[in-house]
């Protein structure tokens, strides 16, 4: 198939098994070369359209795969393409010599860390970051990867250890199910949207095998287990046990059939996640005894009674207030499932307790309506929070490998993308702050590093200009005052948090930086920070708050008291409160940020330790629409009263716009059409290029040296061809090798380097696809 091109042999597709690619000439008319080219660095000329037409073309013909330059470009596919993934092809990719011949996929990302890892003397680790929007396809690639490593780095095992290695691979691809279960849910924007973020570490002994692996994650969005926005859902586990319980199971756990659950919303759409059984096997094959899942769902049966537990008003300040009357019966069966005492648990939720005076005496002082079910939430979302990171030490404890089993190790990091939505808070700030710190990590990997070396080798080039994202950076997280320590101060007085004064001392010590500023038509407190990916505006009012993530000490003492021996490890009884914001407590108060930025910052310095490598996962539409790839329809919120949010110029065609509208018109949504303009942007995947720096990388990528020779590897490649000439030695740096360049060091090129660069030259055209497509 596909044998001639204007009269040139070209490769044929090596998935052309789909009906659809049977038809590609036909498809392709005179844009054929567009859909052929490999990479974007040989669309000519580089600009937004002519890369977007590119990618366009070769989504139609089912090409999910484009290099840009250092990194690779991934269509979601939105269907499924089993023959893109299937072990043969994973074989292929594996051992085809020559990888640069295949044609782009996640394997030849795979494969070439793969290979890096063994070829170099000193073994190096290796890191693939994934990223993208939510839905662009993040979760599944690295599970693909994993599925690719589990395939590959067992092939060349022994007998004996061959056993050995299928069942550590098969519990790391276990480790899958089931923290997807507890740790994704459906979103407006992916069904099986990961509401945390992963790095896990493939570790590889001398042999290459795989021995283990060992998993980090980042920030889990346990609000979820209280609050679902609407049309949203809540973890799929809490799905799969109603779904999925047996009989017996749903006696013992209180589940009856069609019972409902407040904080079970859209319960009625059964998704492909809602498989019990897959999560119990692969839990079985963690090591997760039948005893201890009875536990684990025990206990999110027992918060899912919580959520249903509702209070009436108190008369005065002065009484407690009464579970509403049909929500006495949960507060029974809640008791029960979290195996702690019923009365108890009536005043944790109900009552505070302050300590105070000289001789530490004790007040009781009722909760409002409003406190008693944030007591309620907090103790939920508590509960969770603590059982999904047992759950994620029982998986490390599974998997991990002793250290003098494994030298080097293959990092596979799938966070959230960058979030913009009408309302933003803490949440946001903390996932777009982890965004431009790996963005910061590529553009001082790629960006400013592969032209700093072109200038430091003497090479002719002229600067090619990228956003640095600097000073995004030293306003969110750097020093003396940044966003972050501002928070965190607020967090430290330990007052009642105060968001005009907030905002007051943000604008008024960080003023100076350029990525700051505020939206002064909105009501809300706000600022703005204006990130690589685009401005987003952040609500000030709840964010100190969240920030403090505060637990009432009378809630940890309570599931301290649990009989249920989960419980009693999730919450061990000498352990110190944690962010008892009541002043009882003398321990520093560790806030949300903090932590995060610790361990962010962790797994940066790590990332450095590692040769990168980056998929850009892009959403074709926003519907998971197979063969969809331009979004004809653009929506533009705003917030209240505000325009965060623009569309690049020229606009989409054609393009609807709606708009929200400030109270007390904030019940009603303006939509505005706009005429089709001339020009036809798919902004879906346009603003999902811009956001991650395709165009610049591409760029950079096209007018540099794509391929680099060590001296080394140079010489003893075409040596050969200076005949008579005996080899000199060289020290080993880089050298671009497909250009017509200056001689390295400032030293006068000789005729014999003239030859040997000449036929290397030769050589490296020889081995290019047919000339750059023009569009
Ligand atoms: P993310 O992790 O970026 O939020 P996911 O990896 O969960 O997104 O992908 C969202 C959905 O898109 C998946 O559930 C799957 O249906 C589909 N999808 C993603 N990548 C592929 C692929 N390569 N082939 C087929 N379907 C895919
Ligand atoms: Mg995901």
């Amino acid at each position: 198939m596909l044998q001639q091109v204007n009269g040139q042999e070209t490769s044929s597709l090596p998935y052309g098994n789909d009906p659809l690619s049977k038809d590609l000439q036909v498809f392709l008319g005179s844009d054929f070369q567009l859909a052929e080219l490999d990479d974007l660095t040989k669309v000519n000329p580089v600009t937004p359209a002519t890369v977007l037409k590119c990618l366009q073309e070769r989504y139609q013909v089912d090409v999910f795969y484009t290099n840009a330059g250092c990194t690779l470009v991934a269509l979601n596919p939105f269907k499924p393409v089993p023959y893109l993934y299937c072990p043969e092809l994973m074989r292929d990719y594996h051992t085809t010599p020559q990888l640069q011949k295949l044609k782009p996929h996640i394997f030849t990302v795979g494969e070439q860390s793969y290979r890096n890892v063994k070829s170099l003397l000193e073994p190096v680790d290796q890191s693939i970051i994934v990223s993208g929007e939510s839905g662009a396809g993040k979760t599944w690639t690295s599970r693909c990867l994993m599925k690719f490593y589990a395939t590959v780095a067992n092939s060349s095992a022994s007998q004996e250890t061959h056993k050995t290695v299928e069942r550590i691979e098969k519990r790391v691809l276990d480790s899958n199910p089931v923290m997807e279960a507890f740790g994704n849910a459906c979103t407006l924007r992916n069904s099986n949207s990961s509401r945390f973020g992963k790095y896990i570490q493939l570790q590889l002994n001398r042999a290459q095998q795989m021995t283990g692996a060992s998993v980090q994650t980042y920030l889990l969005e346990k609000t979820r287990v209280a609050y679902q926005a609407p049309l949203e859902r809540n973890f799929h586990i809490f799905y799969q046990i109603t779904k999925g319980a047996s009989s017996s199971e749903r006696l013992e756990w209180h589940l009856p059939e069609g019972a409902t659950f407040h904080w079970l919303p859209n319960s009625e759409r059964t998704l492909e996640e809602d498989c019990f059984e897959v999560t119990k096997d692969a839990m079985l094959h963690l090591g997760i005894d039948h005893s201890t899942q009875n536990n684990i769902f025990k206990i999110l049966s027992g918060l899912l009674h919580l959520g249903n537990i509702h209070f009436d008003d108190s008369e005065d300040e002065s009484q407690v207030c009464q579970p509403q009357e049909d929500a006495k019966c949960f507060v029974t069966t809640t008791a029960s499932l979290l195996r702690i005492p019923k009365e108890e648990l009536l005043e944790t939720l109900r009552v505070r307790t302050i300590t105070a005076g000289k001789q530490q005496q004790v007040f009781r002082k009722p909760c409002c309506r409003a406190d008693c079910e944030t007591r309620r939430d907090c103790l939920a979302k508590v509960t969770y929070a603590r059982l999904f990171d047992w759950l994620v030490s029982v998986i490390n404890g599974s998997i991990c490998a002793e250290p003098s089993t494994w030298t080097t190790f293959i990092g596979l990091l799938d966070v959230y993308g960058f979030e913009c939505f009408p309302n933003n808070n803490l949440e946001q700030l903390c996932i777009n702050y982890a965004n431009e710190k790996l963005q910061q990590h590529f553009v001082a990997h790629y960006l400013r590093a592969q032209q700093e070396e072109y200038a430091a080798e003497g090479l002719e080039w002229s600067f090619i200009s990228y956003q640095d994202n600097q000073s995004c950076l030293d306003l969110i997280e750097g020093s003396p005052v940044s966003i972050f320590s501002l928070i965190n101060e607020e967090c430290r007085l330990n007052r009642p948090s105060n968001a005009t004064q907030l905002q007051t001392r943000i604008e008024s010590t960080l003023s100076s930086n350029a990525s700051l500023s505020r939206n002064k038509f909105s009501k809300d407190t706000n600022f703005i920070i204006a990130h690589y990916a685009g401005p987003v505006q952040y609500q000030i009012e709840g964010m100190v708050e969240k920030n403090k993530d505060p637990v009432p000490p009378e809630l940890t003492r309570l599931l301290q008291h649990s009989q249920d021996s989960l419980l009693q490890k999730l919450f061990p009884s000498q352990e110190k409160e944690p962010n008892d914001l009541s002043g009882q407590s003398r321990a520093p108060v560790v806030t949300v940020v903090s932590k995060f930025k610790s361990s962010l910052e962790q797994l940066m310095q790590v990332l450095h330790s590692t040769t990168p490598h980056y998929i850009r996962c892009i959403k074709p539409n926003s519907h998971g629409h197979a063969q969809r790839f331009q979004a004809e329809e653009v929506i533009v919120t705003m917030g209240t009263s505000s325009l965060f949010f623009l569309p690049p110029s020229p606009p989409p065609s054609p393009s609807f716009f709606l708009f929200f509208l400030p109270p007390p018109l904030s019940s009603f949504s303006l939509l505005i059409f706009i005429p089709p303009p001339n020009l036809t942007y798919p902004l879906q995947v346009l603003s999902q290029l811009e956001a991650c720096g395709i165009v610049e990388t591409v760029h950079i990528s096209a007018a540099g040296f794509p391929i680099r020779v060590s001296f080394q590897s140079f010489l003893e490649r075409y040596d050969l061809l200076r005949k008579s000439h005996p080899p000199q030695p060289r020290p080993s740096s880089r050298l671009p090798s497909s250009s017509p360049t200056k001689e390295h060091s400032g030293q006068q090129a000789t005729p014999e380097k003239d030859t040997v660069l000449h036929a290397l030259i030769r050589d490296i055209l020889l081995t290019l696809p047919p000339t750059a497509a023009t569009v």
